[in-house]
Parts: C-alpha cells; structure tokens; sequence
C-alpha cells in the first residue's frame, strides 16, 4: 500500500476516472476511494492538483468556453516550470 498497486487503477484509467471525480461524475464510495488514494499517492495527487489548476485557470479566463489552445499553453507553462524545478 506503499504506492500505486494498492487502489489497482492507478495508471491510463486513473486519469480517467480523476476527471469524472472533478466533474462529479462517480458515485459517493468512488469519490471517497479517489480521495483516500490520493492522500497516499503523490503522483495522482499532483495530477489531481495540476487538472485543477488547468479548470480554475479556464473558469477566470473565459467565462464561456476555453479554447483548446488555452489548455495547451497552461500545460507547457506547468511542464516547462516542472522541468526547471
Ligand atoms: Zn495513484
């Protein structure tokens, strides 16, 4: 339970099924798994953290809907200042 193997999905469909947790898609106890997951697991964490980021920054930046483009900017700016950390 030290890492990832402990919840199973922890690779493509984690991602997955990190968005619908934002977009509270999933049921109550996946929710509740999700969470517990990533108390314990920082690499989803730091995913879960990055999306919001990328939904917060889209919300205060158009009020109707994002551009593509704009989610693809956020995205480099976060790798470029991942790799210079
Ligand atoms: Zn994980």
């Amino acid at each position: 339970m030290s890492d990832c193997q402990g919840l199973g999905d922890c690779d493509d469909s984690r991602l997955h099924r990190l968005y619908e947790y934002l977009d509270g898609a999933l049921p109550a106890h996946e929710v509740a798994e999700i969470r517990t997951h990533l108390e314990s697991c920082s690499d989803c964490l730091s995913e879960h953290d990055l999306e919001c980021m990328i939904r917060s920054a889209m919300k205060r930046s158009c009020h109707e809907q994002a551009p593509a483009s704009l989610k693809d900017s956020i995205l480099t700016k976060i790798h470029t200042a991942r790799s210079e950390a």
